[in-house]
């Protein structure tokens, strides 16, 4: 339990712990096991208030800060991580840039959207060929009138399918690196949107995820987010937030892993004798506890220093990298000390092992995050 927790703070919290408990846990191994989007736990997710936690109450939100969608997020993924990962995109990733970057009308036209839950929200920067390369992107566009036309392919991207709303980048010229490239907010009607193939994953199963195609895209000027040649700065300022929520999410999922073991560990006996009275396996769920509340203090660090308006991207890359090599190292302890039994199909931890696996990739991989602590460390190469 955190300090300084408000009154809103722990409503929330509660609320969400009842709904992981309650809602998800027991539907998780059946949402992944059919690879089947979460549709019924969004749609009450969006009945709670969820999708709209950041957004302002006059836009319909419930103008929360991040350490409330953080305390929100390790509760949901403790519960299901693909229902998880769709709330932290919907949230972080859409309506976070949006409020941060979007005009006045931007905000009119989409915010309530996103707050009801009527729209749910994508971010669409991954491309076939460039990942960690961002600045690389080839999707193009060019401006004619008052529209821009958008052409290329957007790979890996959660929530594609089901969006109604979705911020996307493009270059104006590639040979301009990152000044070239441009955000674009865009909804799943505009002409020449095309929904690709959808992926099937090792983890996350019942995430949506798949490729967008964009064919002579025609996007209103004044969808543009933030002025031309402004994307790449859009892009990364909000991965800094983004990487708070997969941070959280990898907490919610070590934490489930620790849940996991202590059930099973607490009924098991072995040569005569409780499995917690070897100190082996005791010492190793003292491990897992210790180092998940070391990830949680990480998680709340940089979410505070996010709301107080301050640099937060050194901390939200610490908070990712520690939180998901955690939650890996979690997985692979709650499946050995599960024996046999950890293997067997409907078993949690089987589940876990393969939904911890992603945080250590998306929104930046742990070499990319080791990659943006060191600048921290090493100023002088910061470009
Ligand atoms: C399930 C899932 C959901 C996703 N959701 C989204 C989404 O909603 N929106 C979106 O835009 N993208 C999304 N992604 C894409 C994700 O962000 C990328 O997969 C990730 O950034 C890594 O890029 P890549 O896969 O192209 O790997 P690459 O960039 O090709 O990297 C391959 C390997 O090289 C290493 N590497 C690369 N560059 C360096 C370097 N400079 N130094 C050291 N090592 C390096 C990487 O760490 C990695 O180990 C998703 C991916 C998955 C799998």
């Amino acid at each position: 339990m955190l300090l300084h927790l408000t009154q809103t703070h722990q409503q929330l919290q509660e609320t969400a712990r009842e709904f992981a408990d309650k809602i998800l846990i027991p539907s998780a191994d059946r949402c992944d096991r059919a690879e089947e989007y979460p549709a019924e736990n969004v749609a009450k997710l969006a009945e709670l208030g969820f999708l709209g936690i950041l957004i302002p109450e006059q836009f319909g939100g419930a103008g929360l800060d991040n350490v409330a969608l953080s305390l929100a997020l390790e509760e949901i993924n403790r519960g299901c991580a693909s229902t998880g990962v769709t709330l932290s995109v919907h949230n972080s990733l859409l309506s976070n840039p949006l409020l941060n970057f979007g005009t006045p009308e931007q905000h009119e036209r989409y915010l309530p959207k996103l707050a009801s839950g009527e729209w749910l929200g994508a971010y669409a920067i991954t491309e076939p060929d460039y990942g960690s390369d961002a600045a690389s992107i080839e999707t193009s566009c060019r401006r004619e009138g008052d529209e821009y036309i958008l052409n290329g392919t957007k790979a890996w991207i959660t929530n594609g399918s089901h969006a109604g709303v979705i911020i996307t980048f493009a270059t104006l010229d590639p040979s301009l690196g990152p000044k070239g490239v441009c955000a674009f907010v865009i909804e799943s009607t505009f002409p020449g949107f095309q929904v690709g193939k959808k992926e099937k994953k090792l983890g996350i199963r019942g995430s949506d995820t798949v490729q967008l195609v964009f064919d002579e895209m025609r996007v209103p000027a004044a969808n543009l987010l933030g002025e031309e040649g402004e994307g790449f700065k859009i892009a990364m300022h909000t991965l800094d937030g983004g990487r708070i929520g997969i941070a959280t999410q990898a907490v919610g999922i070590a934490q489930a892993c620790l849940d996991a073991t202590v059930a099973f560990a607490g009924t098991k006996t072995q040569f005569g004798r409780p499995l917690p009275a070897s100190q082996l396996v005791a010492h190793r769920v003292a491990d897992m506890a210790t180092e998940i509340e070391a990830a949680r203090l990480l998680v709340m660090r940089a979410a505070m220093l996010k709301d107080a308006g301050l640099p937060h991207g050194k901390e939200a890359s610490m908070a990712k990298l520690y939180a998901s090599e955690l939650a890996n190292r979690c997985a692979r302890t709650a499946v050995e000390i599960h024996g046999g039994a950890a293997l067997g199909r409907g078993a949690p931890v089987e589940r876990l092992l393969r939904d911890a696996k992603i945080t250590e990739i998306y929104e930046g991989t742990s070499e990319i995050q080791r990659l943006v602590i060191s600048r921290h460390c090493f100023p002088r190469d910061k470009k």
